[in-house]
């Protein structure tokens, strides 16, 4: 099997888990509608591959709760409501039954009571309000320098990337991300599904790395535990694919000035004097310090951000 089609295999295994019947319809409408923003479908495939399930391999999740777990213990709560329901109509139609053998008609009437106010008890049952909690504890290995600007970028990245209306707010080592879900998140939230999840993130360092705990909460009614399930394992992906954006983002906002690229280099052994102007290829000399620099030749405006992400780029693809 071709990498592609293996990336499909498992993007398809993980549709059908979340989605059902629908499962592989709705991979492939988000395929096609990627397709028309001008990819090739296996680009397609394993960008959301990507998005979907590699993406979390690169980080070091220690998840306290496996996330697979918890989602799909809601479901079953749904179906053993269900099947306390069948329960339940088959002990009033015994009831019923045996009031009618042995001539107890205040058997059969508390039996054809228990039996016609079922619905309402299932009402009931599935209006019930229910908790969602998930725990884990995530590691950005050598990032703790970056921590003010990981803080920073998190909430904006987030939204971004969930397409939803956030609020957040911070507190000494903790941020605190929440959001009420509409239909662009799941099209099935109006029905039963979660009015509101958070995000509780605490950070802490541990020598040269950043520790994460987060905890992501949100409360459904039980009838819409198959909705809330998706929900949150969408919450949690959606959560964990930001982060690794953020990380990126901190680590190149990081470094804004010359001298901090020159040092870089340097500990890599490499002496660099010179670079080429973007604009029209003129050789300038690298600056010892500012952040921005102008071409001689054509005027061209030189930020060490970028400067900085041309040497990044160099250095992964060296072999
Ligand atoms: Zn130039």
């Amino acid at each position: 099997m071709s990498e592609a089609s293996e990336e499909y295999e498992e993007l398809l295994d993980l549709y059908v888990k979340i989605w059902g019947d629908r499962g592989k319809l709705i991979l492939e409408k988000e395929i096609n509608e990627r397709i028309k923003n001008g990819l090739s479908r296996e680009d397609v495939i394993s960008e959301l591959y990507k998005k979907e399930i590699g993406e979390r391999k690169p980080m070091n999740i220690k998840p306290k709760d496996k996330l697979e777990y918890s989602v799909e213990s809601l479901q079953e709560v749904y179906f053993s409501d269900v099947l306390l329901l069948i329960f339940y109509y088959l002990l009033s139609f015994v009831i019923i039954v045996v009031g009618f053998k042995s001539e107890m008609a205040f058997l059969v009437l508390f039996g054809l009571l228990a039996y016609f106010t079922s619905p309402l008890v299932a009402l009931v049952l599935s209006r019930l309000k229910t908790d969602w909690e998930f725990k884990e504890t995530i590691k950005l290995e050598k990032s703790a320098n970056c921590l003010p600007e990981i803080k920073k970028l998190i909430p904006s990245v987030f939204q971004r990337s969930t397409l939803q209306k956030i609020f957040f707010s911070y507190d000494d080592d903790n941020l605190e991300i929440r959001f009420k879900p509409d239909e662009k998140f799941d099209p099935d939230v109006g029905k039963l599904g979660p009015s509101e999840v958070n995000v509780n993130i605490s950070f802490k360092t541990d020598k040269e790395d950043l520790l994460l705990d987060i905890a992501y909460h949100g409360s459904h009614f039980r009838g819409g535990g198959n909705v809330a399930s998706r929900v949150y394992r969408k919450l949690v992906l959606e959560f964990r694919s930001s982060l690794n954006e953020v990380v990126e983002r901190a680590k190149s906002e990081k470094v804004v000035n010359f001298s901090e690229i020159v040092e870089l280099i340097a500990k890599c052994g490499v002496v660099v004097k010179e670079i080429k102007c973007p604009e029209c290829g003129g050789k300038i000399e690298l600056p010892k310090e500012g952040s921005v620099t102008k071409c001689p030749y054509c005027g061209a405006t030189i930020e060490a951000i970028d400067v900085y992400k041309i040497i990044k780029d160099l250095i992964k693809d060296l072999p």
